[in-house]
């Protein structure tokens, strides 16, 4: 019998040390910034009833038509999905428990999402997504402020070279009169439409509008557009949209091809774009979904979020040549003796309790040998501890990024002596 060997699945990705330190830093850097919105972080479930993502995400989608890892458990029958996206979820937690009660709510998530598709540069079958949404809020302004909040984090981030496509799908009754138009146009090339085109002419007519395909291009370009079907009260929300990002200087392109790949937004929809990250350039997208709520089973509230490419925008602050922020470290004890361990563990434990990073070496072996594994580390000193310090309760200290020589510190004095240093 043949043992092919354990790998992760094809599309999900290990993130390793050197690469977490990053991930770390974005995370920090979004939190901050997420929290000087205002906004409350929320954690749901990684796995769903599948109904919920048909319900909210809507059948004739990519995501739910091809993308989701679905089962059935075993144990009771119930029909379970991994989550593609989370504003579902976060709609369904909040509508469980009431949130929207008697305030708005600001909310955001983070974590892995998970799309059976194509793996290839920025798009893999486990990635990550920062999820922002503000539940109860019917005005532009909340739209406006979350574009204006992305914009304030690829700067936070030292991004560059993303602009900023904006568009509105109009209300219900728009859709529907712009859809009418549609089947009608696309019929009459009903020979030259593609396969998606085809199966979604009746189903999703909107949708081929956001075709991929270059053969299709010619007839998207002539189709009726939506811009024309608006109703006053649509129109005025995307102007005001519009009026805050002028104000707050922001630049933007309507684009009035932009639909989104989800059924569930209305009004303003929105995606950050680069041009830096091939065909997957989409970083960040969302808009308005005022109808959401209502259809997963709540009393109908207005809502605005947006979702951001985790790996695509740390691929696009890798390009910027941002380093991986060193993995911190301020000690490296080194010891040999039994009594000499013995007080290292002390030591250890000691720092430790004044906020240092310490690393106590562990696995034995010579002075020498341990300071050689002291220089490759990350540590701005070592502490060095042999069986005459551990009698005399004093310890060698070392600087390891400076020219400096080492000094024999009383016990009592050597946090402070390692501050000195680290400063
Ligand atoms: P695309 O058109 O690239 O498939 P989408 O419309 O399916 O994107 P959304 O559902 O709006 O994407 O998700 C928001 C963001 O999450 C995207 O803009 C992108 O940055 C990121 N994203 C979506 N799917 C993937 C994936 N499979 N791998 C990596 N990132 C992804
Ligand atoms: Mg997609």
């Amino acid at each position: 019998m043949n043992n092919p060997k354990l790998q992760a699945v094809r599309g999900m990705n290990d993130i390793l040390p050197d690469e977490a330190q990053l991930w770390l830093w974005f995370e920090d850097t979004v939190r901050n910034w997420l929290e000087g919105y205002g906004y409350r972080n929320i954690r749901m479930p990684l796995v769903e009833p599948t109904a919920l993502f048909k319900r909210a995400i809507g059948e004739v989608t990519d995501i739910v038509e091809k993308e989701m890892y679905s089962f059935t458990d075993e144990l009771n029958g119930d029909e379970l999905t991994l989550r593609p996206e989370g504003t579902a979820s976060c709609v369904r937690a909040v509508l469980q428990h009431n949130l929207l009660y008697n305030a708005p709510q600001r909310l955001y998530y983070s974590g892995p999402m998970f799309r059976h598709e194509r793996p290839q540069k920025g798009r893999y079958r486990q990635f990550h997504q920062v999820g922002v949404e503000a539940l109860g809020f019917a005005g532009p302004d909340i739209d406006a402020e979350q574009i204006v909040m992305c914009a304030r984090l690829w700067k936070e981030l030292g991004i560059r070279d993303v602009t900023l496509q904006i568009n509105t799908l109009g209300d219900a009754s728009s859709r529907h009169r712009h859809r009418e138009k549609l089947i009608a146009y696309f019929e009459r090339y009903a020979d030259q439409l593609d396969a998606d085109a085809q199966r979604r002419l009746h189903s999703n007519p909107l949708r081929i509008l956001d075709s991929k395909n270059p053969a299709m291009q010619d007839i998207i370009a002539g189709a009726p557009r939506l811009m024309d079907e608006l109703d006053a009260e649509a129109v005025e929300h995307f102007d005001a949209v519009q009026a805050i990002l002028k104000s707050r200087g922001i630049p933007f392109e309507i684009n009035p091809r932009l639909v989104r790949g989800l059924d569930y937004y209305n009004r303003t929809v929105f995606e950050w774009v680069t041009t830096r990250l091939g065909a997957q350039g989409t970083i960040c997208a969302g808009g308005r979904y005022d109808g959401l709520i209502e259809q997963i089973g709540g009393k109908p509230q207005p809502a605005c979020g947006f979702a951001m490419g985790v790996e695509r925008l740390l691929a696009l602050i890798q390009e910027d040549g941002m380093q991986n922020p060193p993995a911190g470290l301020d000690v490296y004890v080194v010891h040999q003796g039994e009594q000499a361990r013995d007080m290292a563990w002390r030591v250890a434990e000691l720092l430790r309790d004044d906020g240092l990073r310490v690393l106590l070496h562990c696995g034995g072996g010579g002075f020498k040998s341990q300071m050689k594994k002291a220089d490759g580390s990350t540590a701005v000193c070592a502490a060095i501890i042999g069986d005459d310090e551990a009698a005399a309760n004093v310890v060698m200290l070392k600087p390891l990024r400076v020219q400096a020589e080492q000094q024999r510190v009383d016990l009592a004095d050597i946090r402070q002596k390692i501050r000195e240093l680290i400063k």
